[in-house]
């Protein structure tokens, strides 16, 4: 029997399990996306920053002292040939060893990286590191969103969005592309970490991942797929039905909130109550925080 204070029916919805702080390229703290969630009306919340759980302590914090209940969440970059992947990572254990090389790995990555594309940038455009690391919270997984608000402060482009479409673009000049282990090496890092893999918008405009990636994927210990998102498309999204259907997989939505860095507001998209469940039942890296 299930130890009641473990026991996966303690939450309660409307429930929202993909969220950004300024740990990574979100522009509010842990604590600060928490109090957007409640004021959206949620009642269970997940933090999910792009390759770091540094997160987790303070958004536990916040998110029960105002009676909400935890979800431990990571989105973890990786790649397929020259698209890039997200895997949420549920209830993963943070200390895992192998898992957090791979992390480290890639935020050191996305560092070099992110110098370089800005070594190139100043080349037509006032810019510099510093610039880039203003906008940046220390010890933060840096991204291309903290490029764009270091070219929005210089009036270089209004928006994170017109960075993205014009400078930023991985078809420009200025594109440089970061480390991250193909999605089959990123799911069965989350697995044996205790987590649960969902893949993050996998129905967005590079169309849904070949077959036979899905099913190593699903091999390494897929868990499911976020179909309730703003960026996935009809189209791909009925493809995945029919794979859940046949697979019985978990299906999550959520609102990949990243503060004023997207106008997508927490609980635009829920998770239903059965699948938090399931997610809770599944992970045994580590634990939601009740209230
Ligand atoms: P990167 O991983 O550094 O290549 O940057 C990709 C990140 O930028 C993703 O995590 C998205 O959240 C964010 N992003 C992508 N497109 C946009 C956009 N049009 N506006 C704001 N943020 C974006
Ligand atoms: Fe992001
Ligand atoms: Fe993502
Ligand atoms: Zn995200």
């Amino acid at each position: 029997m299930q130890h009641p204070d473990r026991g996966p029916d303690r939450f309660r919805g409307p429930s929202d399990l993909h969220l950004h702080s300024d740990r990574s390229d979100g522009t509010q703290q842990p604590a600060e996306v928490m109090r957007a969630a409640h004021e959206h009306g949620l009642r269970t919340a997940a933090l999910t920053d792009h390759d770091t759980t540094s997160g987790w302590a303070e958004a536990a914090q916040a998110a029960t002292s105002l009676g909400m209940t935890f979800v431990p969440g990571m989105e973890m970059s990786a790649k397929h040939e020259w698209r890039s992947v997200h895997v949420l990572a549920y209830l993963v254990d943070p200390d895992d060893a192998p898992l957090r090389r791979m992390t480290e790995r890639v935020r050191a990555s996305r560092r070099d990286r992110a110098r370089v594309m800005a070594e190139r940038i100043a080349g037509d455009y006032d810019l510099t590191w510093d610039d880039i690391l203003a906008q940046t919270s220390d010890g933060a997984t840096v991204g291309r969103p903290h490029i764009a608000d270091a070219l929005v402060a210089r009036g270089h482009v209004h928006d994170r969005g017109e960075a993205f479409r014009g400078i930023l673009s991985p078809r420009g000049p200025y594109y440089v592309d970061l480390y991250a282990p193909d999605p089959v090496t990123a799911v069965g890092l989350i697995h044996d970490a205790g987590g649960v893999p969902i893949v993050a918008h996998p129905a967005g405009r590079a169309g849904v991942l070949p077959r036979p990636v899905l099913a190593a994927m699903l091999q390494a210990g897929l868990a499911g797929f976020e179909l309730g998102h703003r960026e996935n498309l009809e189209q791909g999204v009925r493809v995945l039905r029919r794979i859940v259907a046949e697979h019985d997989l978990i299906v999550t939505g959520s609102s990949d909130y990243h503060g004023a860095g997207k106008p997508n507001r927490p609980g635009e998209h829920t998770t239903s109550d059965e699948m938090v469940r399931r997610i809770i039942e599944r992970g045994t890296g580590s634990a939601p925080v009740y209230p």
